[in-house]
């Protein structure tokens, strides 16, 4: 029997090889080959973005190169404490709340703009060195050199330190992450790889020496698993080794069976296509961590685009069209804003790459005057027929789908989604009429209270909550998926969100404007339970509900609920939009509280209906549906029958038992 060791490296064979090494192409072979920029250069359609590219190196050329005296900070640190706003630089010790005016000054909010300017610098030399390129004006390649040369002066003196002023592993010198020194030192490789021709041998090992070994040094020190900072980490080590050519540095970044970019696309990328930390807004800055050692090790000769390696590549791409909903938005799950493949430039690469119409699709809305369009030519877009994606399952990450034109509800039940997963088994999505009608806040900044006290809590979400507190990381299942004409459905459980509770929740998209759910929960004990409901209402109507002003709990998520009232009775609610919510409960006594939470920002408010009951066992059928529309629910055993009624259309009726559900 062959030894495990073995069988693992069989599956991962290194891609770094002495005969890869000994075959690297001439400079630049980073972002872009010679012959890749030649061809740039000739087309017609790049005229635009080349002549400003040009002109920015003009002004660049005449720029004093004056680099911060030290590194940078945290960006997540620079927002209001109250009102989550980011921060506006007024000076370089002035940082102001644009809510309020609150003036912030010294550390850290003094060197968080200080980070901007160092990465301005590394754009700056990349832009250079591509206008020297394109242009072969040696006085860009020199101020391209003096940017370098200059850093090599100052980078051993940056003192390394972290997002809380010490020392510890994970920190930097140009920033307070291995993160941030690797998003910096990026397009810093690229750049001196476009003049790396005009600098002598000893500037080179200068270079070498004194600025790009010591950062990747700095990366290198900090060991990471699968995670989207370790993919950032390896494209940047990647390419410093890229433009040394050295062998071990490369095989460290591509073939490390712990981190390396090989590990981060088998494992990173999940079955269904999504970058495994479950928010969108991570899956789009993998992409943009992976792209650059991707295209490096390319033009490398190493076979990234193909076999395994490759589709599951493409998955990332394909996932973020697939999952989207009507017009393209994906949801703001887990620590993720709004976010959408749409215009994304990375789909320039991708799409000549892989030579797949599909990933063309984004690009139909880009004005394709970027950088990525630009060094892929810009080609041609085959013809993409807007068609309505089917309602499906994405069982690797857990969200069931279901769609009809115009409409998406997505049920959420899958796994946690580590370090930015948010603690909302059975949350859902709706999106129908144009408009997200249920919707998740998504996150904030990381450095203000309401991160933790309210974008990541349950109460945050449309789901349950129990006494109070917030669920635990878990991993639903999904019991039952049906489609038929006109409708679809699912049913999940929560898992082990609450110990000894089971979670239930049946959702049906009904015709595309109607969305019905059955929801049970079966307690260990009588307690406090909540259904959450957030609809995308007009809050102020909302508001003017009848009932006794409550006071909240000074619980996570409970605490950022405003204007709350409780009422005894709550059948149903229609918005200016035209939608209603409606909810039969089917457990008594049910209360209800009427208020509002966080939307995107504190002054961002979003109605919430919490339903509430101490019943070991509690039912509620409720529905976001047209004016209207009626429902009517009962039990019958272990069953939920309802029916549906909506003025002028088919009436639908729907059963749900413990195990399946079923639409008439
Ligand atoms: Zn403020
Ligand atoms: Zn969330």
């Amino acid at each position: 029997m062959m030894p495990l060791i073995a069988i693992t490296s069989l599956q991962t064979p290194p891609l770094v090889t002495d005969a890869k090494l000994a075959a690297l192409p001439a400079h630049p072979r980073l972002l872009a080959t010679k012959a890749e920029l030649e061809a740039a250069k000739r087309k017609p359609e790049n005229k635009a973005f080349l002549d400003g590219l040009l002109a920015r190196a003009e002004t660049l050329s005449k720029k004093p190169v004056v680099l911060p005296e030290r590194g940078g900070q945290w960006p997540h640190w620079y927002a209001c404490k109250t009102h989550g706003a980011r921060l506006k630089t007024e000076s370089p010790t002035r940082h102001v709340c644009p809510v309020d005016g609150q003036v912030y000054t010294g550390w850290p909010y003094d060197d968080v703009p200080l980070l901007a300017e160092h990465n301005d610098w590394a754009s700056a030399l990349r832009d250079l060195g591509l206008a020297y390129q394109l242009s072969g004006e040696r006085r860009y390649a020199q101020k391209a050199r003096e940017i370098l040369l200059a850093y090599a002066v100052k980078y051993p003196g940056y003192a390394y330190h972290d997002k809380d002023g010490k020392t510890g592993t994970g920190g930097g010198k140009v920033g307070p992450q291995t993160l941030d020194e690797a998003v910096w030192l990026i397009p810093m490789a690229q750049g001196a790889d476009l003049v790396w021709e005009t600098l002598s041998e000893s500037e080179r090992a200068t270079l070498k020496t004194d600025l790009f070994f010591p950062a990747a040094e700095v990366i290198r020190k900090h060991k990471m698993g699968v995670h989207n900072i370790q993919c950032w980490k390896n494209s940047a080590v990647g390419l410093v080794a890229l433009l040394y050519g050295d062998k071990a540095l490369l095989a460290e970044a591509i073939d490390d069976p712990e981190r390396g970019l090989q590990r981060q696309l088998r494992e990173g990328i999940t079955d269904d296509g999504p970058w495994y930390e479950g928010a969108w807004s991570y899956h789009f800055y993998t992409m943009s961590a992976l792209a650059p050692l991707m295209e490096a090790g390319y033009h490398a000769g190493l076979p990234l685009y193909s076999g395994t390696l490759g589709e599951r590549y493409k998955k990332l791409y394909l996932a973020a069209i697939r999952m989207a909903l009507p017009g393209g938005q994906l949801p703001a799950f887990n620590d993720s804003n709004a976010a959408t493949a749409m215009s994304n430039p990375l789909y320039e690469t991708a799409f000549v790459r892989f030579q797949d119409p599909q990933l063309a699709l984004p690009l139909t809305t880009s004005p394709r005057k970027t950088l990525p369009a630009f060094l892929a030519g810009a080609p041609p877009l085959p013809a993409t027929a807007s068609q309505t994606l089917p309602s499906e399952v994405f069982a690797a990450v857990g969200y069931a789908y279901l769609r009809a034109p115009g409409a998406t509800l997505i049920l959420k039940y899958g796994p946690h989604g580590g370090g930015h997963g948010h603690a909302d088994k059975l949350n859902t999505v709706f999106f129908a009429g144009g408009k997200t009608l249920l919707d998740d806040p998504g996150t904030s900044v990381y450095g203000i209270p309401a991160h933790l006290g309210w974008y990541k809590t349950t109460l945050a979400h449309n789901t349950f909550v129990q006494a109070e507190t917030n669920q635990a990381p878990a991993t639903g299942r999904l019991l039952d998926f049906k489609t038929g004409t006109g409708w679809a459905a699912a049913l999940a459980d929560a898992g082990a969100a609450y110990e000894g509770t089971t979670l239930q929740r049946a959702a049906f998209l009904l015709g595309s404007d109607t969305a019905v759910f059955v929801d049970h929960a079966e307690q260990k004990a009588p307690g406090l339970l909540d259904l959450a409901i957030h609809p995308s209402f007009e809050p102020k109507s909302w508001l003017m509900q009848p009932g006794d002003v409550q006071s909240l709990p000074d619980k996570p998520g409970y605490r950022y609920l405003q204007a709350a009232k409780q009422t005894s009775s709550f059948s149903s609610y229609t918005d200016s939009s035209g939608f209603a919510l409606s909810l039969v409960p089917l457990t008594t006594p049910t209360r209800y509280v009427i208020a509002t939470g966080m939307g995107k920002s504190s002054e961002d408010r979003v109605p919430i209906l919490l339903a509430r009951t101490v019943e070991k066992s509690a039912r509620w059928v409720w529905a976001i549906a047209p004016r209207g529309t009626t429902l009517t629910a009962r039990t019958r055993g272990e069953e939920v029958l309802v029916e549906v009624n909506t003025p002028g259309k088919r009436s639908w009726q729907l059963r749900v038992t413990a195990t399946t559900l079923d639409v008439k």
